[in-house]
């Protein structure tokens, strides 16, 4: 019997995309055409015939050219039921599933499936996968399944059965297994399809490519800096949330005034609304008082020549009034009139115009603005009440070293206590990220592999410190570079130098991955100039450094072809100008003088030494993060 001949092949679609915000995953973009064509396109040269169960969209299914089965068990029951129509309609003897969502099955999918059955005399053939340290991972999905089985599943389904793995219990399975784990990898959410989208996130040999002289070994914090911003793809989840609550928040859509700010033309002093033609230039100017207007309670008086009305802070001005004199500048005044000096104000001071802070249907906010408090005012006085943000960036770290102690356990003989987790604590929360503190994680291949593995399927970003120089005893870089695209630069910077950077991948899922340096100054200061921008691109923030020019307090010496970052300290001088220093001692284990310093001066790679009075560039601590 030949294979390919009795074989048909069946996309499964029919499922309601509830993780992927109901929308048909079948459908979704990517990379250059829908999800379901990617598996079409790789299903069909393995089979005789192709069709596609989905039960919403057909006739977009039907554009595809191949036969669309609709489920008869109702009620979107599942991939079973769609396994139930496709074995009812097949014309060949035997049927291959695979879900919409596997863009990368693998070539040899039916051939692998059908030799085993035919091998083994079983029923039905289904995939497995097994990477190493973890446990088998059958893919009932993808599955080879003789087409005379449709009674036995029709049963299953009919007594209410649904799992896709609980049909063949009693039926003669043959597992195969596939090396390639990735290869059954489903995208089952937006994010993730977005994150592993080429033309959203390219591969780091990609983005090098473009770069002229590209060394990894003598890289310049600027190209680093390019690279990573080149690489990382901002999360997409929105999520909406009360007014007060999205202060710090990443906002995720522009914000366009609903309304006019402020209503109407009022009056910006408490005083007298008056015409300005009334106003003499010659002589005093007097005024009889008709009416008083407070704020929120307009009033319909229209004053004619020679006529004002008293008028206090926010009160609507009155028809035909376009001036207001502050009650303080009245020459005289009584119940029934006032009197003004000549110059005391011009036409049109004191009175703020509708619209004047924001015009109804104006921008008011820009996607991508971490909200601040004056935004949370700002969005009060359009009456919005509940804000888009980003979801929040979930970012997962841990520390590696044999040397390493948490607190509270005891302080072994040649070792320390675990900084760099409180640091970047510290520096995470600030940031506004959902952090995962992973601990300490010893410089032991199983160990690193199962930690990077936990925190890429829990995180959308992963901070680890240590291990990514050369010594000895660092697996660290063997085992980040074996999980995915990631690759380890020697920077031109310090403190600094080692950095591993990329996007590891497990069980489906991806994660940017920012190997610091293990000195708890160089972790510091590489979070600050790489992963600080880069988290903040993920979290879909615009929030660039502002970098202060101060002249310098002393002599520095400084090497050209380097960025130096030393810690400083910003004070005024005796003439009140700002004036920095570098404090004591710059060693990049030396946290106490990051502790002591309120910015970091920063020294380009072309600047050679700097002298008494020169202009330097600072970056202040407070409002970095
Ligand atoms: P490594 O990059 O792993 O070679 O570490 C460089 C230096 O930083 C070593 O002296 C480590 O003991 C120290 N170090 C690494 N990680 C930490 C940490 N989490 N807390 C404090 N010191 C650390
Ligand atoms: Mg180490």
């Amino acid at each position: 019997m030949q294979k390919k001949e009795s074989i048909s092949g069946l996309i499964l679609a029919g499922g309601r995309g509830t993780r992927m915000g109901h929308v048909d995953k079948g459908l979704q973009p990517f990379r250059g055409k829908p999800m379901a064509a990617h598996v079409l396109e790789r299903l069909a040269p393995q089979v005789a015939a192709v069709a596609i169960n989905a039960n919403q969209n057909l006739p977009t299914y039907a554009d595809f050219g191949v036969p669309v089965w609709v489920d008869e068990t109702t009620g979107f029951a599942g991939p079973l039921a769609g396994l139930e129509a496709g074995l009812r309609h097949c014309a060949t003897d035997y049927l291959l599933t695979a879900p919409c969502d596997s863009p990368f099955l693998p070539l040899d999918l039916a051939a692998r499936l059908w030799d085993a059955l035919q091998a083994e005399g079983a029923d039905v053939a289904l995939a497995v996968t097994q990477e190493a340290g973890m446990r088998k991972q059958p893919h009932p999905v993808f599955c080879l399944v003789k087409t005379s089985l449709l009674p036995v599943l029709s049963a299953y389904l009919a007594e209410g059965g649904r799992r896709m793995d609980g049909w063949y219990t009693g039926l003669k399975v043959a597992e195969v297994r596939f090396e390639d784990a990735d290869a059954f990898r489903n995208i089952n959410t937006l994010d993730e399809l977005h994150s592993l989208d080429s033309a959203r996130a390219p591969r780091l040999a990609d983005v090098v490519s473009c770069m002229s002289g590209y060394d990894p070994n003598a890289l310049p914090v600027r190209d680093a800096q390019r690279i990573i911003r080149d690489f990382v793809t901002p999360i997409r989840a929105v999520e909406k949330v009360a007014l007060r609550s999205a202060l710090d928040r990443v906002l995720a859509g522009d914000i366009v005034s609903p309304i006019n700010v402020p209503a109407h033309d009022n009056s910006a002093m408490d005083g007298y609304a008056l015409r300005g033609a009334d106003l003499r230039t010659d002589a005093p100017t007097t005024l009889k008082v008709v009416a008083t207007i407070y704020a929120g309670r307009p009033s319909d008086v229209t004053p004619v020549a020679g006529e004002c009305v008293r008028i206090m802070t926010g009160g609507v001005m009155p028809a035909g009034c376009d001036s207001v004199v502050p009650q303080e500048f009245v020459a005289a005044a009584s119940e029934t009139g006032i009197t003004l000096d000549p110059g005391t104000i011009r036409t049109g001071d004191n009175r703020r115009f509708a619209g004047e802070d924001l015009k109804a249907g104006s921008a008011a906010l820009k996607k991508g603005k971490i909200i601040r408090p004056a935004d949370l005012g700002l969005l009060a006085s359009l009456g919005i009440a509940e804000v888009p943000v980003q979801r929040r960036l979930r970012v997962a770290f841990f520390s590696t070293g044999d040397e390493l102690r948490s607190i509270g356990e005891p302080l072994d003989a040649g070792c320390v206590y675990d900084s760099n987790r409180y640091t970047l604590h510290g520096m995470l929360t600030r940031l506004g990220c959902d952090i995962i503190d992973m601990g300490v994680v010893r410089d032991e291949p199983q160990a690193l592999e199962d930690a990077l593995r936990t925190a890429c399927e829990n995180a959308d970003a992963i901070v680890t410190s240590g291990g990514v120089s050369v010594g000895a005893a660092d697996y660290t870089r063997q085992i980040m570079a074996r999980l995915g695209d990631v690759t380890f630069w020697k920077i031109g910077m310090r403190p600094g130098r080692p950095l591993a950077f990329g996007r590891i991948a497990s069980n489906g899922k991806s994660a940017f991955l920012f190997g610091l340096p293990g000195n708890p100054v160089a972790v510091m200061v590489s979070f600050y100039f790489f992963a600080r921008a880069a988290l903040l691109h993920m979290m879909g923030a615009d929030a660039p450094l502002p970098m202060l020019k101060v002249k310098s307090a002393g002599a520095i010496r400084k090497k050209p072809g380097r960025t130096e970052y030393q810690r400083g300290i910003l004070s005024l001088d005796a003439g009140g100008v700002q004036q920095v220093a570098i404090t004591g001692s710059q060693g990049s284990g030396i946290l106490r003088s990051m502790s002591e310093a309120n910015c970091m001066v920063v020294l380009h790679d072309e600047q050679g030494n700097v002298a008494v009075g020169d202009q330097v560039d600072v970056l202040l601590f407070e409002g970095l993060v």
